[in-house]
């Protein structure tokens, strides 16, 4: 299924197969949890399937839909000597992602990704090869895509599913045509929320940034969890409570979803500063964050914002998580003293 927010470039595309001039190499953008994967994978499916739709979607029923039925999970890539792996049992379609969140796409899966792509399609048609999470690529791993990028085979296309585009070298970027996704309107995404069954979908789509599929996730049980645990710890440090049992708990969360939501944070204190009528990210906590809005001095909120920033341009965090919170809260607390 095309999302309702995706019809536009599922459009373009369309055109553009049907008038056959799709390129070889497409490079898919927009922030995290707007259905990019899921768009390049219905393109997958709609280019192999024997008889597509009228609205090109594949039929889910012919032998090429069959074959690519099962659905991929990061799961199956675990255990194999490779990362590349088939979309469900088809021949034509491959996929690949890094073996873990935060690893690196090495040269080795991109070569043997290339090699395959460069094949002959087994059902006489498309070659289809789709890089989740592109910009997890190495610098020698993109190098040796350069390549492929710059003489692709006949009827091959190479999909690079990518929210931080800018990490990747101008010489791939360059080499793909570039669809952007971007958030639908707030009143449409909740409308959609709703129709999903989702609660609270105001709080949960604004602490996704406006996209549907992240606050959807956001929305299940647990999910909220490791921002409780920060906001909790924010607030309890503002109290003086203990710095640093508050950073053991925080060392047991995902080190860069932890540093997201404080930088979310951060950045609404922020908006408050500039204007008292500003809309927070945060709803939820609108009170407490006016109320620090109005005691933090703007300066130095910016200078742990930086902190935050620099840590999260970071591929992985090799500090000791527990020390990197103990830091963080120290500015935070520092922060608070000097207000
Ligand atoms: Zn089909």
């Amino acid at each position: 299924m095309i999302f309702e927010w995706q019809q536009k470039q599922w459009q373009q595309v369309r055109q553009q197969v049907q008038e056959r001039r799709l390129p070889h190499a497409l490079l898919l953008t927009g922030q995290a949890g707007l259905g990019k994967r899921e768009f390049a994978m219905q393109l997958a499916r709609s280019l192999l399937c024997k008889h597509p739709q009228a609205n090109g979607e594949a039929c889910g029923v012919c032998e090429a839909c069959l074959l690519l039925q099962v659905v991929h999970t990061a799961d199956e890539t675990n255990n194999k000597a490779t990362a590349v792996t088939h979309v469900g049992t088809h021949p034509d379609c491959l996929w690949l992602e890094p073996e873990e969140a935060d690893k690196a796409i090495k040269v080795d899966d991109i070569r043997e990704l290339c090699a395959s792509l460069s094949l002959t399609s087994q059902f006489g048609g498309y070659r289809v090869a789709i890089i989740n999470m592109a910009d997890s690529m190495n610098i020698n791993a993109s190098n040796s895509l350069l390549k492929t990028l710059e003489e692709p085979g006949a009827n091959s296309l190479l999909l690079l599913v990518s929210s931080r585009p800018h990490r990747l070298p101008v010489t791939v970027r360059s080499r793909c045509q570039r669809i952007a996704f971007h958030v639908p309107d707030e009143q449409a995404a909740i409308a959609w929320l709703s129709q999903q069954k989702v609660n609270n979908s105001a709080l949960v789509l604004s602490l996704a940034h406006g996209s549907p599929l992240l606050a959807q996730q956001l929305a299940q049980a647990d999910a909220l969890q490791p921002r409780q645990q920060l906001v909790e710890a924010l607030l309890g440090v503002a109290q003086n409570q203990s710095l640093v049992s508050h950073a053991e708990a925080l060392a047991k969360q995902p080190v860069f979803e932890l540093l997201g939501w404080l930088h979310d944070w951060l950045v609404d204190v922020l908006r408050l500063q500039s204007s008292q009528k500003a809309e927070v990210m945060n709803k939820d906590y609108a009170a407490e964050l006016q109320q620090l809005a109005q005691q933090l001095p703007v300066q130095r909120v910016y200078g742990l914002l930086d902190e935050v920033l620099s840590l999260r341009r970071m591929q992985t965090v090799s500090l000791n998580a527990q020390l990197l919170w103990e830091d963080l809260l120290i500015s935070w607390q520092l922060l608070i003293k000097k207000a």
